[in-house]
């Protein structure tokens, strides 16, 4: 199964700053003084080896959606977590790569945050007729929130306009469903207005998506449920908006956990590797970096035989599992 980010910016898309970019441009310049750096190959190849991430790459601005590829891919078929702003560009690669024939998207929508629908409207696929998109979730007003966002005097297009066939499936949160040749299972978690995480399986490979969700490790039950969810994962994409003393001071009780809390419960889960995801829109490329830098030093100074990957999700990552 590969996993593909095409959002990881966690309740409002951000871009770069043209004074981002120009610090970013002269901090280039002067490690690259001196260096025979003549062809756009060699400086592609300096870039790529040389730089920070921080300076080479940007943890990216579309607010939350990921696309799953389940192994032995079924044509005209695509299964995507959440449709914020990252599906603009999801949909466009889809009709890119479709070239006119219809396709059947499989949406699963953690909750109905505006930063986790606002990409729908310009989602391109829901405008053309032969496509199929069936949205599931765990919230009765699942509906109500997609037609809501687009009704005057939001949006020029009402949903009801929408040329795709576009169905509404219900989940039962905590029972096994089997869509689109995986096995999923959602979870309920701790946001304003609940969210859910989905576990899928597909080949024997489990992917946890777990986002918009305040995991309290004070309360042993709770936990014990949640490990048992991400138990043994291949990859958990997590919620790591806080640092750790806004999850446990100013900020408890927001719905959102930490890099630390993540860490803690994917080794007690035996996970393989963590995605940090839904990252603060406040914060800038070197800040995720830093927090990545904290998270895999907290990893190796608690490891004990099980080694936990922790990466920063990205706009553009691709994961296999
Ligand atoms: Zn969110
Ligand atoms: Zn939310």
């Amino acid at each position: 199964m590969r996993v593909r980010f095409w959002g990881t910016r966690g309740s409002m898309p951000v871009s770069l700053t043209w004074r981002d970019l120009r610090d970013r441009l002269a901090q280039v310049v002067v490690q690259a003084h001196g260096k025979p750096l003549d062809t756009l190959e060699k400086a592609c190849a300096f870039v790529e080896r040389e730089l920070d991430f921080s300076l080479s790459h940007t943890y990216g601005g579309h607010s939350a959606c990921v696309e799953l590829l389940p192994p032995g891919e079924a044509p005209d078929q695509y299964v995507v977590c959440d449709m914020g702003s990252g599906a603009r560009p999801f949909g466009a690669h889809v009709l890119a790569r479709q070239a006119g024939r219809g396709a059947t998207i499989h949406v699963f929508m953690s909750h109905m945050h505006w930063d986790h629908i606002m990409g729908f409207p310009f989602f391109g696929p829901a405008y053309a007729a032969g496509n199929r998109i069936l949205i599931y979730g765990c919230h009765e007003a699942l509906e109500h929130a997609f037609r809501r966002q687009q009704d005057p005097p939001s949006f020029p297009v009402p949903f009801s306009q929408l040329a795709a066939s576009i169905e509404f499936v219900p989940l039962a949160p905590g029972k096994t469903h089997q869509i689109a040749g995986l096995r999923v299972t959602p979870a309920r978690q701790f946001h304003s207005g609940d969210s859910y995480g989905f576990r899928f399986e597909s080949g024997g490979k489990h992917l946890v998506y777990t986002t918009d969700s305040e995991h309290k490790l004070q309360d042993n039950e709770e936990t014990r449920r949640i490990v048992a969810f991400f138990r043994e994962a291949d990859l958990v994409v997590f919620d790591a908006m806080f640092s750790l003393a806004e999850a446990i001071s100013v900020k408890a009780d927001w719905g959102h956990s930490s890099n630390v809390v993540g860490v803690e419960l994917c080794q007690m889960a035996r996970a393989r590797k963590l995605a940090l995801f839904h990252h603060e829109p406040a914060n800038d490329d070197r800040a995720i970096e830093r927090i990545l830098r904290e998270s895999r030093r907290l990893e190796e100074l608690t490891r004990d035989a099980h080694r936990l990957e922790v990466v920063a999700a990205y706009d553009g990552l691709e994961i296999d599992l």
